[in-house]
């Protein structure tokens, strides 16, 4: 499959085009947004530890069952992924309050929820992405009911596996993001799991190993990601 034009450049990410109308090449950038786009910075070798993790665990969730939109890594940032029309919804799961939970609702962060819990964004940057909830998604005409229930489902699901996986790595995983896709009618994971999109803590200790060191000024940004990275085993 060939690479042909651009097809979109977001904030993390360019999109090409490819000879085959199902297949896009995903170009992961080290730019690094925050708070809607307000803050910008550069994290140095994100780009490759994003696309990299992001496969990784995208195998993994396809051994488990869930459908993605992966197809097969092409370089150390490029990707082949499934052209899919994206649900624009944020989908966030949550173990633990943090970020905008703990302000919203005044729970201190790091107070552990009695059960996952799931949240729904609209995605759309002018409004800055609005909390909604699978009401209003279906009175939008965002998502159907049943694409609603599979999307609950599959992000339930992979939060267990995740969850799994970043433990053994010696990581809690405190929430993350994830978006679906429509592939022929179906819904499939797209997007990317990084530590663009999650919130990982040490088992240990507690230090944010995440884009929460970007986002606050924490300092050791770049080898946070190293960290997450290496962890998993994915060095070398
Ligand atoms: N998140 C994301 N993209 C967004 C908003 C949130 O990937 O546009 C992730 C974020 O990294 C965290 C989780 O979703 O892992 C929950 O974020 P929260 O709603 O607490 O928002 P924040 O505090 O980051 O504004």
């Amino acid at each position: 499959m060939n690479k042909q034009a651009q097809l979109y450049e977001g904030k993390a990410k360019k999109i090409f085009l490819t000879d085959d109308p199902d297949i896009l090449i995903v170009s992961y950038k080290d730019s690094a947004t925050a708070f809607n786009g307000e803050k910008k910075g550069s994290i140095k070798g994100k780009g490759e530890i994003n696309n990299r993790m992001t496969n990784y665990l995208f195998r993994l969730l396809e051994k488990e069952g869930i459908p993605t939109h992966y197809i097969k890594e092409l370089s150390g940032r490029e990707t082949a992924v499934k052209r899919v029309e994206i649900v624009p919804l944020e989908v966030i799961i949550r173990n633990v309050a943090a970020g905008s939970f703990s302000k919203r609702l005044g729970i201190a962060e790091g107070t552990v929820l009695k059960e996952p819990t799931i949240e729904f964004s609209y995605k759309n940057d002018a409004l800055g992405d609005p909390l909604i909830n699978s009401s209003f998604a279906r009175a939008l005409g965002l998502a159907s009911e049943e694409e609603i229930d599979t999307i609950k489902n599959y992000a339930f699901k992979i939060n267990q596996i995740l969850k799994r996986i970043f433990l053994a790595a010696g990581l809690k995983l405190i929430d993350f993001k994830i978006e679906f896709g429509r592939y022929h009618d179906k819904i499939i994971l797209a997007d990317e799991i990084s530590p663009d999109t999650c919130r990982l803590w040490d088992v240990t200790t507690n230090e944010k190993l995440d884009k929460d060191r970007f986002r606050r000024d924490l300092g050791n940004v770049e080898e946070a990601y190293v960290e997450v990275f290496s962890r998993l085993g994915l060095n070398g």
